[in-house]
């Protein structure tokens, strides 16, 4: 076996997010099938004439072959296979994947196989790029990749007696992932009443294929409040099982890098591949 020149391997993977590198070269944050997250160096990204910076941004799908470095993987070639560029027309959905993005970053173990997770993330920015309802889009996609990771919510069943729970008339731990009956519910501290309807969405959500759950009509106010559920539901598994403080306002902050994106593109309309 010839020792002297690196493995390189070829893999699909998702840009989660990049860092810089010294003056021209990133850090790049990528969700593999295979490999999970992997961290990668990307050099002279910043100069003019970079092949490989278009290819970087965070939600584009590309092929990458890696040559092994000695700490990090170096990127030595990048096959764009979809940038989403719909996504950048509209900051709802932007925000929208930035959060996905967050999420599957949040949730992923670095160098593991994490194929589940990888569809779930891929077919969210499918969706949110073609203009599926970004709430839709949102909840279901929180809801496989907690089933991807283990962490299925208990939508259903007691968590407490194990009996079904009638949905008017449940109460909801977001820290435990799921409901209580009433009987169990006085004896345990620091659980709410949930919204009925609120409920009964997320059990469609959570059993029904994604085309099914597209027919159930969302208003503003039941969108919001399905929302602070699953986002109190996400930060509490993404706390404890990842210890990572910084969740806290994901959305918030994806927002804001939502916005700084739009910027970007609006001050450089040709921007995108090259
Ligand atoms: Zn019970």
């Amino acid at each position: 076996m010839p020792g002297r020149p690196p493995r390189v391997t070829k893999t699909e993977a998702i840009v989660l997010r990049y860092r810089r590198l010294g003056d021209a070269d990133r850090i790049v944050s990528l969700l593999t099938p295979h490999r999970g997250k992997i961290d990668v160096v990307a050099r002279g990204v910043l100069r003019a004439r970079s092949k490989l910076a278009g290819h970087l941004e965070p939600g584009t799908r590309l092929e990458v072959a890696l040559a092994a470095g000695r700490s990090m993987d170096i990127v030595t070639q990048a096959q764009g296979l979809d940038s989403f560029g719909a996504l950048r027309d509209d900051l709802d959905r932007l925000s929208a994947a930035m959060y996905v993005l967050e999420l599957a970053d949040r949730l992923t173990v670095e160098h593991a196989d994490a194929h589940g997770l990888y569809g779930h993330l891929h077919n969210a920015l499918i969706r949110l790029a073609r203009g599926d309802g970004h709430h839709l889009v949102v909840r279901t996609y929180e809801l496989a990749i907690l089933d991807a990771t283990g962490f299925r919510p208990e939508f259903t069943v007691c968590l407490g007696c194990g009996e079904p729970v009638e949905a008017s008339r449940a109460w909801w731990s977001a820290i435990e992932g799921g409901v209580y009956c009433s009987d169990c519910a006085g004896r345990r501290p620091g659980i709410s009443p949930i919204d009925g309807t609120v409920l009964k969405v997320l059990r469609a959500y959570q059993s029904q294929p994604y085309e099914e759950a597209g027919r159930i009509r969302l208003s503003d106010d039941l969108a919001a409040r399905l929302e602070a559920t699953m986002h109190a539901l996400m930060h509490a598994v993404v706390e404890r099982e990842i210890g990572s403080a910084r969740f806290i306002s994901a959305t918030r902050r994806a927002r804001v890098n939502a916005e700084a994106v739009l910027e970007l593109a609006e001050a450089d309309p040709g921007g995108g591949d090259q």
